[in-house]
């Protein structure tokens, strides 16, 4: 029974990746289109090395280009902002995604603010955030952070129509929290955002028909603060020691999964849930950008 609570975001993200694949393929065949994903990675954070890698390599299989820009950690702001500005101006770049977090003598903010809102393909340019949150359309959508969005298409795929439910959000990062909370609301959900000084946050997330977890915090969440039915998406990601096992980690989220699957309606694994989503929706994100840079009505996908 537990199997069909599990909210498969690696099987969702392997069949959005070849929908994008396929539609990439069309794009270059009726329009000589070939969508280009530049990815800047400032200095050696060993995770931000593994992230800026498997995106190359997705970017790739789905039959994009990819421009890696690997840069060593002492580069000034004015340097980057000079990448950026060139990238901003090449035809053949229709994404810019600059890896956070950058080193502390760069403003995260002043690089945000440099990358052309129609390539910004992380959504966190504030034109775009603004599109998000009054509603936009059409020529003027925005284009959206990446996480909140494929939380968003999980969500939609296993309730369908999220209208009238209770959503609560735990976090409110501008990354994942503050986002997914737009995003719910443009759902029709009724939203709650939670933080870490919500009072009674147990009772809080006990009301959420959607639970959404954005915290950094491991198995903080526990069965009795989910409502029973509920669906449950875990956006941790936390490395925890293995018990008796030296030196050894392993991945797990801010839900405690295995006793919220008792109660929950449904539940999205750590690893193999959210996380896949991640980059095939900056794929997504990087096909979008691409079409309306060159006015071609973007594919459902
Ligand atoms: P963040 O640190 O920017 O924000 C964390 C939020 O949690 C804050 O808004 C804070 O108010 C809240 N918080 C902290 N302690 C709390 C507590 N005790 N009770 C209630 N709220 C509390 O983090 P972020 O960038 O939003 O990321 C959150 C988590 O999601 C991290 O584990 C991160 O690794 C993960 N993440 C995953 C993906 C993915 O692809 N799956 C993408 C981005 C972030």
């Amino acid at each position: 029974m537990s199997e069909d609570k599990i909210i498969d975001g690696k099987a969702f993200a392997a069949g959005l990746r070849e929908r994008i694949g396929r539609e990439t393929a069309r794009l270059k065949a009726e329009h000589d289109l070939v969508p280009g994903l530049a990815v800047v990675l400032v200095g050696e954070n060993p995770a931000s090395q593994v992230y800026v890698r498997n995106k190359a390599r997705q970017t790739a299989e789905a039959g994009m280009r990819s421009f890696e820009h690997k840069l060593p950690p002492e580069t000034g702001q004015d340097e980057l902002l000079a990448l950026i500005d060139k990238l901003n101006n090449d035809p053949k770049v229709n994404g810019i995604l600059v890896q956070l977090p950058l080193p502390d003598q760069i403003s995260e903010q002043a690089v945000i603010d440099a990358i052309d809102p129609d390539k910004d393909v992380d959504g966190f340019h504030i034109l775009n955030v603004g599109r998000l949150s009054t509603g936009a359309t059409g020529a003027s959508a925005p284009l959206i952070p990446c996480t909140p969005l494929g939380c968003i298409m999980l969500l939609k795929d296993r309730l369908g129509s999220l209208s009238g439910l209770n959503a609560v959000v735990i976090g409110r990062s501008n990354i994942v929290g503050k986002p997914m909370a737009q995003l719910l609301i443009r759902e029709s959900c009724t939203v709650t955002v939670a933080h870490s000084r919500t009072r009674d946050l147990p009772a809080v997330a006990r009301g959420a028909d959607i639970l959404v977890a954005a915290v950094g915090r491991p198995a903080m969440i526990k069965a009795d603060w989910i409502k029973p039915g509920a669906t449950v998406i875990d956006v941790g990601i936390n490395r925890v020691p293995v018990e008796g096992e030296d030196g050894k980690t392993r991945i797990v989220g801010d839900v405690d999964t295995q006793a919220a699957l008792e109660v929950a309606g449904a539940i999205t694994p750590v690893p193999g849930g959210v996380g896949p989503m991640t980059i095939a929706v900056l794929l997504a994100n990087t096909l979008t950008a691409a079409c309306r840079q060159k006015g071609i009505e973007p594919p459902e996908l």
